[in-house]
């Protein structure tokens, strides 16, 4: 028997919870603030339109749709970056993000025998998984400090200095995953000129574009810099959280190459190693994504819901900091609720700590004391804070 998923198997366990209280903080899904699923009415119309248009369920070439591809690379990177205008970006529609993740790693095991990719400590669970499957060997680098519960900017460096020549960095392009720390603006400079100083490649996991702040743009912020350096650099992107496609698995990997010769080849590659895996990509959450970014109505609204998004879960962060501080008397500095950004809040508590809240509060959360903001409601922060600070003291 293989073990549950510590991400997915938080839920399973809150299924199974009778208790009317019951809390599902584990897997990073947005949630109304009745605690329901949430189709962007922004999606709803795509899907109208589709089914009016009637298109066809044939299969899509092996590198996807190809103006999902040309929109999904013109968001990551401004459809005006010189790197598109010289075609110098491969872009393959991947599985959603994990899916574009595997991808890239599979180009790094075959293409870079000697390739090693240093990832944050934490990071998301299924990324050691992913490297692990591709056998691409990892290390870590230093990025919490449990002391401050903010960034461990200096062990950062010190690591990605300390990498072997060439490392592919692994690096959260905003809303790190599970921390909810992002490098200030300044220290994302000083981590390109590390990175380049050692001619290592800039791996970004980008899986919250636009959900983070609301703005595709300001989230994009990191990737573009690195680019505009006239780096090489692969980014992996998701549409699972900002357009709420989950489950229609789309995504994509984009590699940004020195020459367009070298990126048709790049993208040649990858089709190669797409096709045994699993042949070619889905087609109506990649339809959707190219109709609402092809359409300016559409496309404000998407931003807009985006926003809506974004600022629900920033209310909920500001409610529970506020809760956590009236609540708490034993004079602890709450401020890093406020500090984190994105779905997240990395909470600082140990494992026995998240036993005590699942066990006695019926909070569900992953072990490594995250919890997911964008399953919180305003109605329940309340408990929320007594749950926490009974498990902290
Ligand atoms: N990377 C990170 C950091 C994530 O948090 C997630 C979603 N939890 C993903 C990638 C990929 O998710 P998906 O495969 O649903 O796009």
């Amino acid at each position: 028997m293989a073990p549950p998923d510590p991400i997915l198997g938080v839920s399973e366990a809150f299924k199974a919870d009778n208790h009317e209280l019951k809390l599902n903080l584990g897997v990073g899904a947005y949630r109304t603030e009745e605690l329901q699923p949430y189709v962007l009415d922004v999606v709803k119309k795509a899907d109208k339109l589709l089914l009016e248009k009637g298109e066809n369920r044939e299969y899509l070439p092996i590198e996807g749709l190809a103006a999902f591809n040309k929109v999904t690379a013109d968001l990551l990177f401004g459809a005006d970056n010189p790197v598109i205008k010289q075609q110098r970006v491969a872009t393959v529609q991947g599985l959603s993000g994990t899916g574009s993740l595997r991808l890239a790693a599979a180009l790094i095991e075959r293409y870079f025998p000697r390739g090693e990719v240093l990832i944050s400590s934490p990071t998301w669970g299924n990324h050691k998984n992913i490297f692990n499957d591709a056998k691409v060997p990892w290390s870590e680098y230093r990025y919490y400090d449990p002391k401050t519960v903010g960034l461990d900017f200096e062990g950062m460096i010190a690591d990605i200095k300390a990498a072997p020549e060439g490392s592919f960095i692994l690096l959260h392009g905003c809303a790190h995953n599970p921390t909810g720390i992002d490098p200030t603006p300044e220290q994302w400079e000083i981590i390109a000129d590390v990175i380049q100083e050692k001619n290592h490649i800039p791996f970004f996991d980008i899986a919250y574009q636009g959900f983070a702040s609301g703005s595709l743009d300001a989230d994009a912020a990191s990737v573009r810099m690195f680019v505009a350096r006239g780096m090489e650099v692969i980014a992996a992107q998701s549409y699972s959280k900002n357009l709420g496609l989950y489950a229609e698995r789309i995504g994509a990997i984009n590699v940004v190459c020195s020459s367009p010769d070298a990126a048709a080849r790049v993208k040649s590659q990858l089709k190669r190693i797409a096709r045994p895996m699993y042949s070619n990509p889905p087609v109506h959450g990649a339809r959707i994504v190219a109709n609402i970014v092809g359409d300016a109505a559409l496309f404000k609204e998407w931003n807009a819901e985006m926003e809506m998004m974004a600022g629900r879960i920033k209310n909920v962060r500001h409610k529970l900091f506020d809760s956590l501080s009236s609540k708490d008397k034993s004079g602890k500095d709450w401020s890093f609720v406020l500090k984190q950004i994105g779905m997240f809040s990395f909470t600082g508590l140990n494992k026995a700590q998240c036993d005590n809240m699942t066990n006695k509060w019926h909070v569900y959360m992953t072990k490594d004391g995250r919890i997911s903001l964008a399953g919180l409601s305003l109605a329940k922060c309340e408990y929320l804070a007594d749950a926490i600070i009974d498990s902290y003291h």
